[in-house]
């Protein structure tokens, strides 16, 4: 990337009852691990420097009432542009893992300087793409992890939030309803949340959960360390019969290969991850199937999955969870080509316009596509993002009350297709139907025989 030294940050100065220091003065790039203060004067410095292309928000608070910043990155801060992608990245979730977090600030930085030197891909990514950048999840096992220091914080000590709970086990599991409903029918996608769900969650879990559903997010990653590997879902293993024992078994989404490729663009695009031997274990291509390394029940990643149009990988980036400060450098070094590649990847498959005749927006339309059972939805404004692999694709969009309109599609491997659909309104005495798969917006329907799973 052009201009960029990743060593030194050259800071004009104007020191004018200095006569001795020079007119620029030579400062070291801080690879540092941040304190709350530090993470929250940094995410304001970057707004400061660039604040037509950023907006600092917050999602809501942790358990000891510290704030869940996002660092938003766009040509129009704070408003979703028609056919612009959200994506966003999620480190921190675990305290005491905190790379991640490191990482999501050192990108903040880079992405603002970078746009200001002119960097035509990075300016070519933030004028067509929304970035939500959520540095820490987990702003108070980190103190706790950050209070041991590198080396010393034994491997648990700040994973979990102030309640003691861990955060990816938090989330409501859909898992069981989507693996019934591959099994007898039923909604393959945008599976509602249980009734009860607030009062099962925890604050920072809550807060996410309405942040995604505010957002019409279309890609995501979630940063974790303790491994080196892209790990992609489903996180829970569909195989229930050695219960009580470490249930492994592979189990894909009907997205399986496109998770694949996300991956892989992650773990090529690092400096090492692709080896695949890192930490004592060995991943092929630095990917796995999450549930095929190890089930785990009421992840981030699965829930994005199931509940929303947005399709997230879980980022495992170091084998020590607390590195030194002085590794940070380096790994900043073999991360940032994987962090800017893989926002990169929301700019492929599908995306366009849903509208009636009279052209007006049809948000919550259903699109599907043949073979694929796992249909994504317009957003607000009507517009869609499907991600695909290149090929050729039947493609239906559905809405209530709208007569279905299906198109073949061919992708290419490179910028997303436009397919926009313009419904009609379905003829009034025919009752509008649907296929079974797709319950669309109004059919929220729980299979009444699965109850979730006690928690782990
Ligand atoms: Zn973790």
């Amino acid at each position: 990337m052009s201009g960029y030294s990743g060593a030194i940050r050259i800071i004009s100065s104007f020191h004018r009852d200095s006569s001795e220091l020079p007119s620029q003065l030579v400062a070291p790039v801080t690879f540092r691990h941040r304190r709350y203060d530090d993470l929250v004067r940094t995410l304001y410095n970057v707004h400061n420097e660039c604040p037509y292309i950023t907006r600092l928000y917050s999602v809501g608070r942790s358990v000891k009432g510290r704030h869940l910043y996002v660092l938003e990155f766009s040509d129009f801060p704070g408003i979703h542009e028609p056919l612009e992608p959200e994506v966003k990245y999620v480190g921190n979730m675990h305290g005491n893992e905190v790379l991640g977090r490191e990482l999501l600030l050192q990108l903040s930085e880079f992405l603002c300087e970078e746009f200001r030197n002119g960097n035509q891909r990075i300016v070519r990514l933030v004028e067509s793409t929304r970035i939500h950048i959520m540095p820490s999840m987990n702003p108070d096992g980190y103190e706790v992890a950050a209070a041991q220091g590198p080396g010393i914080s034994g491997y648990l000590v700040g994973r979990n939030n102030a309640n003691g709970v861990d955060l990816n086990r938090n989330f409501p599991d859909l898992n069981t309803y989507i693996y019934y409903n591959e099994k007898y029918g039923g909604p393959n996608h945008h599976l509602p949340l249980p009734d009860n769900w607030k009062s099962q969650v925890e604050p920072e879990t809550r807060a996410v959960i309405h942040w995604i559903r505010s957002f019409n997010f279309v890609l995501s990653a979630n940063l974790h360390g303790g491994a080196v590997v892209a790990n992609y879902p489903y996180d829970k293993s569909l195989e229930h019969r050695f219960r009580g024992f470490r249930r492994t078994a592979n189990t894909p989404t009907p997205d399986d290969k496109l998770f694949q490729k996300l991956a892989k663009v992650y773990s090529y695009a690092h400096g090492w991850m692709h080896q695949g031997w890192n930490c004592g274990d060995y991943f092929p291509d630095g990917i796995t199937n999450g549930a095929s390394w190890y089930s785990l029940s009421k992840g981030m990643q699965d829930f994005n999955y199931l509940h929303t149009n947005c399709f997230e990988i879980t980022l495992e980036l170091s084998c020590d969870k607390f590195p030194r400060q002085e590794d940070l450098q380096r790994e900043w070094l073999g991360n940032r080509e994987a962090l800017i590649q893989f926002l990169e990847q929301v700019h492929q498959g599908i995306k366009g316009m849903v509208l009636d005749e009279n052209n007006n927006n049809l948000p919550e339309a259903v699109i599907s596509v043949s073979g694929i059972n796992h249909d994504v939805t317009s957003g607000d404004h009507g517009d869609y993002f499907r991600l695909l692999l290149p090929g050729t694709y039947i493609v239906t969009a559905t809405a209530p009350g709208f007569d279905p309109e299906t198109v073949s599609v061919t992708v290419g491997p490179g910028e997303p297709k436009l397919v926009d659909f313009q419904l009609k309104r379905s003829i009034p005495q025919v009752t509008p139907t649907r296929r079974v798969p797709n319950a669309g917006p109004g059919g929220r329907v729980l299979p009444k025989k699965v109850q979730p799973r006690a928690a782990k």
